[in-house]
This record gives structure tokens, C-alpha cells and sequence, in this order.
């Protein structure tokens, strides 16, 4: 069979959920037992996201391979419960380097290279290629950023071209704003947007209308009007309590039986039992109890530089049937000496949780958190840097070594518990080159870490260029602190915690590889920690609330 192709693309603005909708529709589809992937494409010059600053970007999500992508691609794999590959990321840096490099190959040998034909032939040609490598039915295509920007524009464009050799469904987000003081849904920047949607030769086939409220009738029916379609196609995106919920939406707008009818797929049977899991696992109706994660961390201001983070505890929460109350603490607060509002977000959590970073900025403040729970027994969870500093604060306050600290904030100091990584030190490029992806670890039977896992052998992806020193692991360890986890071969530690409390610290990051049928078994630990200290419940009723 050969691949269908549906398109995603803003022709108003961006920001609104191009990445959701996509991974919607591409759960919904799987749930029809098809075949189908997502693909992105990003109109950016950079080669992939790994050097972009993740406080104007947002975060960089790291795949099983080690590709360092954009925060959609976490998005289709929580949603969708698969591992995206490489294969699947297109940007305009990736792109134009791949054109050169055939260039220079002699390719193109007695022409001169152009947008059209030739990147858009080499666009489609990547499109087919992955398509038939991985024998899909469905391959949906996110195109980031808005239709009508210069970066995208060469991309649109093989679009249009990729409808005229293969079946393919495009979808137009746009949002409709209401005017508070009139009260009435605005359908005019939509329609100059699908106006220039046309000028691209672009048909949408379906209009997805993100919006505050439903949309009312007469907006469905004007939009319709000026979208040249049924009012059936006009979909309904209002604001959700969570967007795990979208599926749900679509499915009741039966976009689902729309979307197969014009891809023409071959008929199957929905899979309802799994469709009814995923919607009790989102159901905000049924939950009794709350958790409240304090996040300390340096770029909380842009919440979606821990996009994952967020999301994973959103999983662990799911799946113990429980609210989550992030309270978000920038951590040079707790460098000052009036901490005032910091300190109160601090004490009302459940639980503390300090994310990976880079850079020294910020840092003096998450370890002032992590000796605060530590000291007052809170359920702490670190990652990465979580990590590194988790042992930075045993060693200067258990184990008395004054001043210890990393060698990424001072490659002089005297005790450097954390330091760069053998090959690490002979890296100068800084594009792709941390240790990046999945790799395995070896868990100490008897410690919270394999309760927390139910396993000896686990593998989480990883994004870092420095690690524990190993020079400090036996120190550490005679004042108490676990090492539970290492590298098979036990030269990297992989995993530490506290004894008799609950505080565990990864070098990796698990929360990209939670999902909402699958949270992280750390998150899931540390959460189900939190909810036992903010609602002391009996054990029994604590498994069986919990996702196994
Ligand atoms: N900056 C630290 C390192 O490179 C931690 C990285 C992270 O938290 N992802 O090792």
C-alpha cells in the first residue's frame, strides 16, 4: 500500500498546538491499527537543536538515537507510546547542508541548483524514502513555524508538489479570538489566513479552530464559507484542562472517519478497549488528591524549557489518579537573602525537583533546595545537573568537603565531585557531541531505585558532558550516600539517593521516555513519595491507584 500523507500547518500564527494536533490525530490513528509516523520540519538554519538556547526555544528533547530535536517530537512520542527516529526530523539547516553536500559530490553536475527543482525534489524524495523504509500507512507532516514566513516558504512548497503525486490531507490551525467587550468569535484573521494559504495553492481539508470557548454556529458556518468547506471540517480546539484530551475531541467531532475517508485508507475496526484506557487515564473528573512539585531551576520563566519534566510528572500524577500543582521557584531566589515568596512555594510542596542545566548561573540556589529537602525529609527527585548537585551538597554538608563543587562552574577547585568525562576532554566541537541518547545502566537490587524500576537493567537517555568524579564515589559512600546505579562496566554512576528518605538523582533524563500509558517508573516513585506525604494513605490503597 502506499504511504498517505496528512500535512499540518498555521497559516496564522504559531504557538497554538500545530505539535498537539498532529499527535492527536496521529494517536487516533494508530488506534485504527494503521501504521503511522510523524515527521517535523523546522525552517531554522541550525543543523538540529542541540546549540539552541532552550530559554528562547524552548526545551531540546533528546530520541533514542541521540538526535537532539524540537520539544514536538516529545509530544508525538508521548502521545503515540513509539520511538521517533532521526529519520523524522527535518530542518532547514539539515536540508540545505545535505543540497551542498550533493553539490559538492557533483550531483547536480551542469545546472545550476535551485529551490525549485531541486530542494523541493530533495525534500519529497527524503519524504518517500522514510515513508517506504518504514512501510507507512500514514506519515503526517508538521510544518513548524506559520505558512507566508520565509524560512518555511521552499517547504510549503514541496508540499503542495508531494499532493500532486501522493494522496495527501492538509489540516489549517488557526485560532479565533474573542473580542471580551463584544463578545463574539473573530473569524477575519482566519479567513485572510486560508486567503493566503490559497496563494500557496493550498486547499485545506480541514480547519482546526483553536479558540477560549467552542466555537458557535454561526463561526463554524463562516468559516466554512471562506474555507470553501462542509462545516463538519471545521474543528472545534478550545482550551482543555489538559491536552491528553484532544484525542477525545477530535474522536467526538468523528474526525477520526473524516480524516480515513479522504485519506481513502482501507477500512478496520477502532480499538475502543485501548481508546476507553487512554480516556479514564485523562479523565479530570476522578481525582481525589492533589501533589504539589516544587521546580527550582534557572529557566522557569519559559516553562516549556521543561516541557518533558512537566509532562512526565503529569504522567506519574495520571496514573495515581491525582491533581498536579506545579509550583515553578527560580532558583537565584534562593541565593538572596530575603527568599520572601520562593521560600513559602518551597514549603507548601510535596515534593522538590530540580531539572537539568547548564552553567553556573542558579545553581548555589538549587543546592540550597536540595540541603533544605534533604534536611526536612521531602521527597526530592534531581536530573542530570538534579543530580551532579545532589552530590555537590552531601559532599560540602555530610561529608565535609568545603567548597566542592563541578568542573563545568570551577575547573580549578580543589574537590571537583562532579568533572568532565574522559572523552569529553578531548571535544571541541559542541554540536551533537555530549553523551547523547540511550544507554544502559546496571541497578543494585535493595535500593528505592529498583523497587522503582523492578529491574537490574534499565536503559534512559542521557544529554551531559560531565559526570560524578569517581575519585569522590567511595567518600560519599561511607557517610551514606547510595550509589544504586552505574554503567554495566561501573565506571559512570548512573543513579544515586538518599538512605531512609526519599531523594533519588539520575544522570539521565528519564522523563523523555514517559509516556501517558507508560510514566517513568523514577517519576512515578517520586511522585507516589509526594502524594504519601501530602495525603498519608494506606499502602494497599496506594498500589492499586498506581500504574504497574
Ligand atoms: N551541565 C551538566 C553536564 O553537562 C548537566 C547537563 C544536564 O543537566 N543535561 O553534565
Amino acid at each position: 500500500m502506499q504511504t498517505k500523507y496528512v500535512v499540518v500547518l498555521g497559516s496564522l500564527l504559531s504557538g497554538l498546538g500545530k505539535g498537539i494536533v498532529t499527535s492527536s490525530l496521529a494517536k487516533i490513528l494508530s488506534l485504527y491499527g494503521y501504521n503511522v509516523m510523524p515527521l517535523k520540519f523546522d525552517g531554522y538554519l541550525n543543523f538540529d537543536c542541540g546549540t539552541m538556547n532552550p530559554f528562547r526555544h524552548g526545551e531540546v528533547f533528546v530520541l533514542e538515537d541521540g538526535s537532539e530535536v524540537d520539544m514536538d517530537f516529545g509530544t508525538y512520542e508521548r502521545f503515540l507510546n513509539k520511538d521517533v527516529t532521526k529519520d523524522f526530523t527535518l530542518t532547514g539547516g539539515k536540508v540545505m547542508s545535505e543540497i551542498i553536500a550533493k553539490e559538492r559530490k557533483g550531483d547536480f553536475l551542469g545546472t545550476d541548483v535551485q529551490i525549485i527543482p531541486h530542494v523541493t525534489d530533495y525534500i519529497i524524495e527524503r519524504i518517500e524514502k522514510v515513508s517506504e523504509k518504514e512501510k507507512l500507512d500514514v506519515l503526517l507532516i508538521e510544518v513548524g513555524g506559520t505558512v507566508g514566513d520565509i524560512e518555511n516558504g521552499y517547504f510549503v512548497e514541496a508540499m503542495r508538489q508531494l499532493s500532486q503525486k501522493h494522496r495527501t490531507v492538509f489540516v489549517d490551525v488557526t485560532y479565533v479570538p474573542e473580542l471580551e467587550t463584544v463578545g463574539e468569535q473573530k473569524t477575519k484573521p482566519t479567513q485572510l489566513a486560508l486567503r493566503s494559504l490559497r496563494q500557496d495553492g493550498i486547499q485545506p481539508n480541514f480547519v482546526v479552530c483553536r479558540s477560549t470557548r467552542r466555537l458557535d454556529d454561526k463561526t463554524r458556518k463562516k468559516i466554512a464559507l471562506f474555507s470553501n468547506l462542509a462545516p463538519e471540517a471545521v474543528i472545534d480546539d478550545n482550551d482543555i484542562s489538559n491536552i491528553y484530551e484532544l484525542p477525545l475531541r477530535l474522536v467526538e467531532q468523528k474526525m477520526d472517519k473524516m480524516l480515513i475517508k479522504e485519506l481513502g485508507l482501507e477500512a478496520t475496526t477502532f480499538d475502543e478497549k485501548r481508546f476507553t484506557e487512554w480516556k479514564n487515564r485523562v479523565d479530570p473528573n476522578d481525582k481525589k488528591r492533589t501533589a504539589t512539585i516544587a521546580i527550582v531551576g534557572k529557566y522557569v520563566n519559559l516553562k516549556d524549557s521543561y516541557a518533558s519534566v512537566k509532562e512526565a510528572l503529569m504522567h506519574a500524577a495520571l496514573a495515581c489518579k491525582a491533581n498536579l500543582k506545579i509550583n515553578w521557584i527560580e532558583s537565584e531566589t534562593f541565593e538572596e537573602s530575603s527568599v520572601g515568596s520562593s521560600l513559602a512555594a518551597l514549603k507548601s510542596a510535596d515534593g522538590i525537583l530540580v531539572p537539568g542545566g547548564f552553567g553556573q548561573r542558579g545553581t548555589e540556589g538549587m543546592i540550597n533546595a536540595i540541603e533544605y529537602a534533604r534536611v526536612n525529609k521531602i521527597p526530592y527527585l534531581g536530573l542530570c545537573l538534579g543530580m551532579q548537585l545532589m552530590a555537590i551538597e552531601y559532599a560540602r554538608n555530610v561529608c565535609g568537603l568545603p567548597g566542592a563543587t563541578s568542573g563545568e562552574f570551577d575547573p580549578k577547585a580543589d574537590h571537583k565531585i562532579i568533572d568532565l568525562m574522559e572523552e569529553q576532554k578531548r571535544t571541541t566541537l559542541k554540536g551533537g557531541t555530549m553523551r547523547l541518547g540511550s544507554w544502559d545502566a546496571s541497578i543494585k537490587p535493595g535500593t528505592s531505585a529498583h523497587a522503582a524500576y523492578g529491574s537490574d537493567a534499565i536503559t534512559e537517555r542521557h544529554r551531559h558532558r560531565y559526570e560524578m568524579n569517581n575519585a569522590y564515589k567511595r567518600v560519599l559512600e561511607d557517610k551514606g550516600l547510595v550509589v544504586s546505579a552505574t554503567t554495566p562496566d561501573g565506571n559512570l554512576v548512573e543513579i544515586i539517593e538518599w538512605k531512609n528518605q526519599f531523594g533519588m538523582a539520575t544522570q539521565a533524563h528519564p522523563e523523555f521516555k514517559s509516556r501517558v500509558e507508560r510514566p517513568a517508573p523514577m517519576f512515578l516513585a517520586f511522585v507516589r513519595s509526594a502524594l504519601a506525604r501530602s495525603n498519608p494513605i494506606s499502602e494497599e490503597t496506594m498500589t492499586y491507584s498506581l500504574l504497574k
